[in-house]
């Protein structure tokens, strides 16, 4: 009989894993109402069972194609949700995309701070973003209004990292962070605060390194934003095979170089490499610099055990 019991037990447990849940507790908040699962986790009632689909039209004209078999779905663990599969540029009609629709008019720049590299191919390699710099510590925004689909620590290279999925049908990344200041699944309005800039995972130096995104392929943000002018350069995007690089995967892209942008003036920045037996103090004499200074560029304290490794700003 208690052989019974546990198979029946497990048979559950196999079949609702985390959504199966058992509430204990549900809280009124500004947000609309939130339940609390016995397993310490939470959600929003109006996320629950949530599909990840912000732009239905787009959605059904990209996923209905079988010769295509494009997939997007919501996935708070991995940056594409395609499993590497969609190659935008066979990409056969020209398909009419509203970055900037009634309900959700408005574009916040990301940052400040100027375009110091460019997308495109550098070195050989390709860069899949746009390079915009910024002082460790300074806010990073939602260029558009949309829904975090993640925000943690990213190993592949881009460090602390958050993508928004869009109601335009776009996502955007925000790379290197030294903070993350949303959650999955949490909604943002263009301008609201998503993180502070920093110089976490493969990076030389703080900056943001920003992506804009189509079903997991990247497409040059360029394309979309005038970062000079701090403007959407169209209402409407036309997403067609140009776009997008042949044949190109997510994975082979992130590939930040210290190599600026010809003709753009970038601040006298400098940097240090930690090597064994650095301290703070030598590292500031070396560059006829103060220890203080150091801390203030690279948001650390004097405390800070230094990385080796580790690329510190000193000038
Ligand atoms: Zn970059």
């Amino acid at each position: 009989m208690i052989k019974k019991l546990f198979s029946i037990f497990f048979f559950f447990v196999a079949i609702f894993p985390t959504r199966a849940q058992k509430i204990i507790d549900t809280v009124e908040t500004s947000n609309g109402r939130m339940f609390i699962y016995a397993n310490r986790t939470w959600e929003y009632e109006k996320d629950k069972g949530f599909d990840g689909i912000l732009n239905p039209r787009m959605y059904s004209i990209l996923t209905k194609d079988s010769t295509l078999n494009y997939v997007q779905t919501w996935d708070n663990n991995t940056c594409y949700t395609s499993a590497r599969k969609n190659d935008l540029s066979r990409l056969k009609d020209t398909l009419w995309l509203c970055v900037l629709e009634d309900v959700h008019s408005e574009y916040v720049s990301p940052v400040d701070g100027i375009v110091t590299s460019r997308y495109g191919y550098r070195n050989g390699k390709h860069h899949s973003g746009i390079d915009l710099d910024l002082e460790t510590g300074d806010t990073v925004r939602s260029c558009w209004s949309g829904k975090v689909r993640y925000s943690k620590y990213n190993d592949g290279g881009f460090g602390n990292l958050v993508i928004v999925r869009h109601y335009n049908g776009l996502e955007t990344f925000y790379a290197h962070l030294s903070r993350l200041l949303v959650v999955p699944d949490q909604d943002v309005k263009a301008g609201d605060i998503i993180g502070l800039g920093g110089n976490t995972g493969h990076s030389f130096g703080s900056h943001l390194h920003f992506e804009v995104r189509f079903y997991d392929a990247s497409i040059n943000p360029e394309e979309v934003i005038d970062f000079e002018k701090k403007v959407c350069k169209d209402e409407n995007l036309f997403v067609h095979k140009g776009l997008f690089r042949p044949g190109a995967k997510p994975t082979d892209t992130l590939d930040e170089g210290e190599s600026p942008v010809q003709g753009v003036p970038i601040a006298q920045k400098k940097y240090h490499k930690v090597k064994s037996g650095d301290t703070l103090s030598n590292i500031a004499s070396r560059n006829n610099t103060s220890i203080s200074k150091i801390c203030q560029l690279n948001g650390i304290r004097p405390t800070t055990t230094l990385q080796i490794g580790r690329s510190l700003r000193v000038k």
